[in-house]
């Protein structure tokens, strides 16, 4: 017999609705009538063709992603993303404005500089990624080909709460950590783009977004594979797609909207968030250290100010089966991620084991 199911704090790959993983078994050796499991079938068969069509409709119909934006399902991780947006947008000036709010973004700028120039227009860096910094159109670049921001913070814990106005530069954002988990305008951005493993899904999809205006002629040089014109011609079918991962997204979609939709998500994520903020201001052992008004509602970052004290809690949780709690490696501490499929009984739990944990360590 299998482990009882934890709960789940990872901040990606992470934890996926179990309805879904449910489903995928049943469906495991089988689908429907194929005959065959779904990482068997071809991409370019009747039955696959159906999956793909139905989770770019379904993540249509969730995000509300108008007609004139074309939906990608690719592989490489967001990462990939960082190469790819300066690489098919970098096209007038050669210039791009980008925020520096967490690591993510410092990558993603630092991968634009091999293929044009970069205007870090500002950065959180001052305090430790703490904050989202407050800007106005005046603060961008008209000139740029684009402007670069990371919606939600996954590392530090931090998100936007405001959409930076850009004028008529295309804003493009990493939404990997916060897709599907509040209410987004999809007509505010250029592009958006997401790895599927925080919030949609299993590993290797990786989801664009993309203004049909925005789709054309890349920089020289650019592979086929880095082109988002041949994967908006081909309908993500240029080479094999990831087949399952898509599937897989699907059923993760379909159980969303089973859900009552975004917004209905959106508010008990709220809520999720609200009970273990709530806590870590009451608390006199552990700390947020993130500004108020900049917290992320996805990756709940605290700290106990103790590093000892604070190994000794993620310990202890994992042996009460809250898991994978300790922050990311470059900032130490602790940090919770509650996507959409962490239920509120998991984050309940969790708050219950750190009131014990305060009494025990005063
Ligand atoms: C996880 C993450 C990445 C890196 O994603 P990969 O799919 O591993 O390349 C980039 N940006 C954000 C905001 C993330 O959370």
């Amino acid at each position: 017999m299998a482990k009882e199911r934890v709960y789940n704090f990872s901040a990606g790959p992470s934890m996926l609705p179990e309805e879904a993983l449910k489903q995928a078994a049943e469906e495991m050796l089988s689908y429907g009538d194929a005959g065959m499991s779904v990482m068997e079938m071809s991409h370019r068969s009747k039955p696959y063709e159906a999956i793909i069509e139905a989770a770019e409709a379904i993540l249509r119909k969730l995000m509300h992603i108008p007609d004139n934006y074309k939906v990608l399902f690719l592989q490489g991780g967001a990462s990939t993303q960082f190469a790819m947006v300066p690489m098919n947008l970098l096209k007038k000036s050669g210039k791009a404005d980008y925020i520096i709010t967490g690591q993510f973004a410092k990558k993603a700028a630092e991968e634009c500089e091999k293929f044009g120039k970069v205007n870090r227009v500002a950065s959180s860096a001052d305090k430790t990624f703490s904050y989202i910094p407050k800007l106005t159109k005046a603060d961008f670049d008209p000139e740029a080909d684009y402007c670069h921001i990371t919606y939600n913070n996954t590392i530090f814990g931090t998100r936007y709460t405001y959409i930076p106005d850009t004028g008529d530069v295309p804003l493009v954002a990493d939404i990997s950590s916060i897709i599907l988990s509040e209410e987004i305008d999809v007509t505010k951005f250029g592009l958006l783009y997401a790895g599927a493993q925080k919030n949609m899904g299993p590993a290797g999809l990786t989801v664009v977004i993309i203004r049909e205006d925005l789709i054309g002629d890349p920089i020289a040089g650019t592979p086929t594979m880095l082109t988002y014109k041949i994967h908006a011609e081909n309908g993500s079918m240029y080479n094999t797609p990831p087949t399952y991962s898509i599937y897989m997204c699907k059923l993760i979609l379909e159980w969303l909207d089973r859900m009552g939709g975004i917004s209905a998500i959106q508010k008990i994520n709220e809520e999720k968030a609200a009970i273990l903020y709530d806590f870590l201001d009451s608390s006199v052992l552990f700390k947020a250290p993130v500004e108020k008004e900049d917290r992320s509602l996805m990756n709940v970052t605290f700290v106990t100010g103790d590093a000892d004290l604070d190994a000794a809690f993620v310990k202890a949780a994992a042996a009460e089966g809250l898991v994978n709690l300790k922050g990311h490696r470059s900032v130490g501490g602790m940090r919770a991620s509650i996507y959409n499929a962490m239920p509120i009984e998991g984050v309940k739990k969790l708050v219950a084991f750190m009131q014990a944990f305060e009494k025990d360590n005063k």
